[in-house]
């Protein structure tokens, strides 16, 4: 079933969204992305006539109630942005009756579902090398089961619009979907753009593909440079991962960041570049630091030739330039990554040149995605969020489904 082929007049709608939006230390929504990013859902179900149950997690609360990542806090937010009263379920467990009282156009809240260990389904207090944990376990995906049923037994329908978590077979995300019969769940909107997106770049493609990945390491992207090794044209690797890269080939990286264990691991993916014919393009420059700070004395130097004491931080300009040259004559796009420490002002000129190429090819036609949280504060940071084709909500499952996973919270409700 499809969101827009669903009428839900008079039908109650329990909808999985992220709402883990970041709170200062006074709970102040520092960025509401994430409540904007599921309104187009939420006010579909409100305007049908329908009544809507939200529920969520909010940070890593492991299993226990705990005020500071209280749904509480967002309540107020929640209500000014569908523009009407929302009620607050305090225990998402315990929500019967407070979801059987809701009328056609009313909001009920529930409370973090992390405060239950039945929403991830993991044994808590028990070592994996337990000889008991194996029993644990089977114990506790049977309360998921449970609890799933429970947060299923106070709806008609079932939206999973949550795509930051769809990578994950929680209750909420996916187990609940057993409960509803086909023509009875759906994803929201966001999770169809996302998977629509997400298309575009492993099916969809139009040549030639480049992929950039920067961000500090080779070992977190592995598996998506793998993935992408037999799609892409080009393959831009760039941030602190460059180092990793220097090394390994010969080069003298001063103070840089580098996994010394993967060095290997950089030489077979220069390998398999050359056997797969992708064109392979590192930084050979770098402004090198001399200490990890946005005021460090900085130079332009070979990203072979660190000396010590040295660090690189950012792309050189040799570097910028070539990265921009290949990004501007691509048809598809992907970003996820850095270039540099762009959270310093003063090392934000690789990761600008590569937003700036993607804008460009944009522009000429080009399909660009965007996604990751380190990538998205970036075209956030340079104001050119709206200048490419999407940008992602989803950090660990946006790379997921690119290294080919298929999501449990997609597959779920799509039953693949
Ligand atoms: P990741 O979470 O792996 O995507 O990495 C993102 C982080 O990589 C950002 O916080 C950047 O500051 C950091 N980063 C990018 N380039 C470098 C570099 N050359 N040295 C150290 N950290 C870097």
């Amino acid at each position: 079933m499809t969101l827009d082929n669903y009428n839900f007049a008079g039908k109650k709608a329990i909808v999985r969204v992220d709402f883990n939006v970041p709170l200062d230390e006074n709970g102040n929504i520092t960025d509401d992305t994430r409540i904007r990013g599921a309104l187009p859902t939420l006010k579909k179900i409100l305007n049908d006539g329908g009544s809507l149950i939200i529920m969520s997690h909010m940070g890593k609360p492991k299993g226990k109630v705990n005020p500071k990542f209280s749904l509480a806090q967002i309540k107020d937010a929640v209500a000014k942005a569908l523009g009407r009263d929302v009620k607050f379920a305090a225990d998402c467990a315990n929500a019967s009756e407070a979801a059987a009282d809701l009328k056609p156009g009313e909001v009920l809240l529930l409370e973090n579902l992390r405060f239950y260990p039945e929403e991830e389904g993991k044994p808590v207090g028990i070592e994996k090398t337990d000889p008991a944990y194996d029993a644990a376990k089977k114990e506790m995906k049977a309360r998921q089961k449970e609890f799933a049923k429970k947060l299923a037994s106070y709806a008609d329908v079932y939206v999973n619009d949550a795509f930051g978590t769809a990578h994950r077979k929680h209750a909420s995300t996916a187990v609940i979907a057993d409960y509803f019969d086909a023509q009875d769940k759906m994803l929201g909107y966001l999770m169809e753009k996302e998977v629509k997106a997400v298309d575009n770049i492993l099916s969809d493609i139009k040549r030639p593909f480049t992929a950039i990945m920067g961000g500090s390491k080779v070992s977190t992207k592995i598996g998506i440079i793998e993935n992408l090794m037999d799609k892409v044209d080009n393959l831009i690797l760039c941030g602190g991962m460059t180092y990793t890269f220097a090394k390994a080939q010969g080069g003298k990286i001063g103070d840089s960041i580098c996994e010394n264990d993967k060095l290997d691991l950089a030489l077979d993916i220069i390998k398999k570049a050359k056997e797969k014919g992708v064109n392979l393009v590192l930084g050979t420059d770098c402004v090198a630091a001399d200490s990890f700070s946005n005021d460090a004395k900085t130079m332009v130097v070979s990203a072979m030739e660190i000396p010590d004491g040295w660090q690189g931080l950012d792309a050189g300009p040799e570097t910028r330039k070539a990265f921009a040259d290949v990004i501007r004559d691509a048809k598809t796009i992907l970003w996820n990554g850095p270039a540099g420490v762009f959270e310093f002002d003063n090392f934000t000129d690789g990761s600008r040149a590569i937003a700036d190429a993607i804008v460009e090819a944009t522009d000429k036609g080009a399909f660009s995605l965007v996604g990751g949280g380190d990538s998205v504060a970036c075209v956030n940071k340079f104001g050119v969020a709206d200048q490419v084709s999407y940008v992602s909500t989803g950090g660990g499952a946006l790379l997921e489904a690119i290294e080919g996973k298929v999501l449990p919270g997609v597959a779920a409700i799509k039953g693949e």
